[in-house]
């Protein structure tokens, strides 16, 4: 079983022409669906076929009804605070060369406890993979973390998004982070005296990226996405992951995107449904295994409502 903890947001998405500037009203062809960030990953694990649970936090309106609803349609066990507060929405606009503003209300969301979550101790005691970003209350993942830690689960923090902040009592409790380099560079900013910004990281040999993720996250793992170039992997310990190498990159699947957005969440998703699933199997294959997923997510529109099954992946790439 993976357990996510994170958001739940109805995406309100208009695509313009070019995006609005301050008193220009404009008028741009509009569609809705599901998104935030542990929403996705969630339905990405379940889709990669993962027994998931999705604790989260929801308003009392048409939002966390559609929760529900979709919950339902794809197997997820909802675990669900109410809330007083609107259920998260995120408001978008992409222009025609694909440039974004994004405004996020975070409703719901941001009053998921540590109380609440710690109510999920046993279901969290009883899964293979605990999954969290920062796009919730840090306090309520680091419990599920905690939880997570006691009982022997694996925890698996994707730090995004890159503004967020996590401090080093969530890195303690760890076991793996799965920041794209922009992630990557702000965390490591923050949490060593090492400045680096992407484009110098993406220049970096193996050798070097492998000191920096140590520095980052001295005990556990680190996989940074590199979008179309795949991953890097780096591991404290090769052992506890079946792996041969302590550090190594995995190429991305051969894909032809239309819609990036959302492959840091299929990646997360597939990634810890591997891992739950297949828990024998190297760290090689479960992070080539959700470069696949990932790389399908992005021939296709959309976020939640994107997330390819088990069986289109079959189908596109074979056993
Ligand atoms: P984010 O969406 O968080 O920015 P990335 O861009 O690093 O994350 O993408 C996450 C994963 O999605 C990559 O590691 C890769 O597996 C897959 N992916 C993203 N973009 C592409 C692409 N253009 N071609 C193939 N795979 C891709």
């Amino acid at each position: 079983r993976v357990v996510v903890v994170g958001s739940f947001n109805v995406d309100h998405v208009w695509t313009v022409a070019t995006l609005p500037r301050p008193g220009e009203t404009l008028a741009g062809h509009y569609r809705t669906g599901p998104g935030g960030k542990g929403f996705n990953q969630a339905t990405a694990a379940a889709r990669a076929g993962a027994k998931t649970s999705f604790v989260c936090a929801l308003g009392d309106d048409l939002g966390g009804q559609l929760a529900h609803a979709l919950a339902v349609a794809d197997d997820i066990d909802l675990h669900d605070l109410p809330s007083h507060a609107p259920t998260g929405t995120a408001g978008i606009y992409v222009d025609h060369a694909g440039r974004n503003s994004i405004v996020i209300g975070p409703g719901a969301n941001a009053e998921l406890s540590s109380d609440f979550v710690n109510q999920q101790a046993s279901t969290i005691a009883v899964a293979r993979v605990v999954l969290a970003q920062l796009e919730s209350p840090v306090a309520a993942v680091e419990a599920a973390f905690a939880a997570a830690r006691t009982a022997g689960v694996m925890t698996v923090l994707n730090p995004a998004p890159a503004d967020a902040q996590a401090p080093p009592s969530l890195l303690l409790l760890s076991d793996v982070i799965t920041p794209n380099e922009t992630e990557f560079c702000a965390q490591l900013g923050r949490h060593t005296s090492q400045q680096v910004d992407a484009a110098t990281l993406a220049a970096q040999d193996d050798d070097t990226l492998h000191a920096l993720c140590r520095r980052l996250l001295p005990h556990g793992t680190v996989v940074i996405t590199l979008g179309a170039a795949g991953c890097f992997v780096s591991h404290a310990d090769i052992d506890l992951h079946n792996d041969a190498r302590s550090h190594y990159r995995v190429a991305a699947a051969p894909v032809q995107p239309i819609d990036t957005t959302g492959a840091g969440d299929a990646f997360n998703g597939a990634l810890a449904a591997s891992v739950a699933r297949r828990g024998d199997a190297a760290f090689a294959d479960h992070v080539h295994f959700a470069n696949r997923y990932a790389g399908l997510s992005t021939e296709r529109a959309g976020a939640a409502s994107a997330m390819p099954h088990e069986a289109d992946l079959r189908a596109r790439f074979g056993a």
